[in-house]
């Protein structure tokens, strides 16, 4: 308790000098979102609903789905919760659904598979409704949007389950709040399409991991080439800097969810590039609250500005390190 009150873990995250920063939960099983576990998080910033899909024997019906939203919407109230739509395929097959392909991870994942099987989407995006009925505070996330099409296509889906969910909450006398939409940034081809994006998201998320992934053409779980895989690879931070400055032009609220968020190094040079709202696994948001509280921004905006002209990524962590080093 001692060293949770030294740490301050209860208390919001903010800079040194007081800069307010949003920190938020990577969630996918319910144990991962036990309020006990994780007060003073502002919200889930991406509850992964593979996850429960994962450990079924049959694809979930809309009642279990509707349950298992209820019970993490009920856990944060009046804080947002990140419901991402189902993202299977990749590294992520579900037990119960064979899909063989040569390139997994360039095939038939996350948005892809779902707007292939709308009947499946409908179903959790109608649970998703369902289960936000009295609650405020949902959010829905699209993952592996690589075109504006497939926003569209999801949009509608979620308009049409949104249309059908009103009513039956209207008929118990309720109301039910349109969710914000919100898409993962992580297939670069979204980089160059963000000023299309406003007016039809309300908020985007970077994914690092499947950005870097996707960068530098290197398969995430493959151990020959995890030497190559580095979310400090300068192409990988001029995008994130890129994400940011174009979030901040067309005001669209960003987040970051990838492991980078999570990360001593990653948080340090996120903030300094200008995000203020990072999403990790209960296991950092201690650790990350105790680094910002002993760094101040402008310090964090020199090491991003260092980093950002730098040429290599064991230059950027070695510098990096040093001087998280230095601060204790
Ligand atoms: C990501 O790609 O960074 C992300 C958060 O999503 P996932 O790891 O579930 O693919
Ligand atoms: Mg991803």
């Amino acid at each position: 308790l001692a060293k949770v009150v030294e740490i301050g873990l209860d208390k919001p995250a903010a800079t040194r000098d007081q800069q307010r920063i949003n920190v938020f939960l990577n969630a996918g099983l319910s144990a991962d979102t036990s309020i006990a576990v994780n007060r003073g998080v502002d919200g889930v910033g991406l509850y992964r609903t593979e996850v429960p899909f994962l450990l079924q024997r049959t694809f979930p019906s809309e009642e279990e789905q509707t349950h298992q939203y209820q019970a993490i919407l009920a856990t944060y109230p009046n804080k947002p919760v990140v419901m991402r739509t189902l993202d299977i395929g990749g590294d992520k097959p579900l037990p119960y659904l064979t899909i063989e392909e040569d390139n997994p991870f360039l095939g038939w994942r996350g948005i892809r598979f779902t707007l292939d099987h709308p009947e499946i989407f409908l179903i959790q995006v109608r649970a998703m409704l369902r289960a936000s009925i009295g609650h405020d505070n949902m959010d829905i996330l699209l993952p592996m949007i690589s075109g504006i099409a497939e926003l569209d296509e999801s949009i509608l889906l979620i308009d049409r389950a949104y249309t059908e969910v009103a009513k039956v909450a209207e008929a118990q006398g309720k109301s039910l709040r349109r969710p914000r939409i919100g898409i993962m940034i992580e297939v670069p081809s979204i980089l160059y399409q963000l000023p299309v994006l406003k007016g039809r998201v309300d908020f985007i998320s970077v994914g690092s991991n499947d950005l870097t992934q996707y960068l530098l053409a290197v398969d995430r779980n493959n151990a020959r080439v995890a030497g190559v895989y580095d979310a400090l690879h300068p192409a990988v931070l001029h995008a994130l800097k890129h994400i940011m400055t174009m979030s901040q032009q067309l005001d669209i609220p960003v987040s970051v969810c990838g492991e980078l968020a999570g990360d001593p190094i990653g948080a340090l040079l996120l903030v300094g590039m200008g995000y203020r709202s990072l999403s990790m696994n209960t296991r950092n948001v201690a650790k990350i609250k105790y680094i910002l509280r002993h760094i101040s921004l402008a310090e964090m905006e020199e090491l991003a500005q260092y980093a950002l002209s730098a040429t290599f990524a064991d230059e950027i962590r070695s510098q990096t390190t040093a001087f998280v080093d230095s601060h204790g």
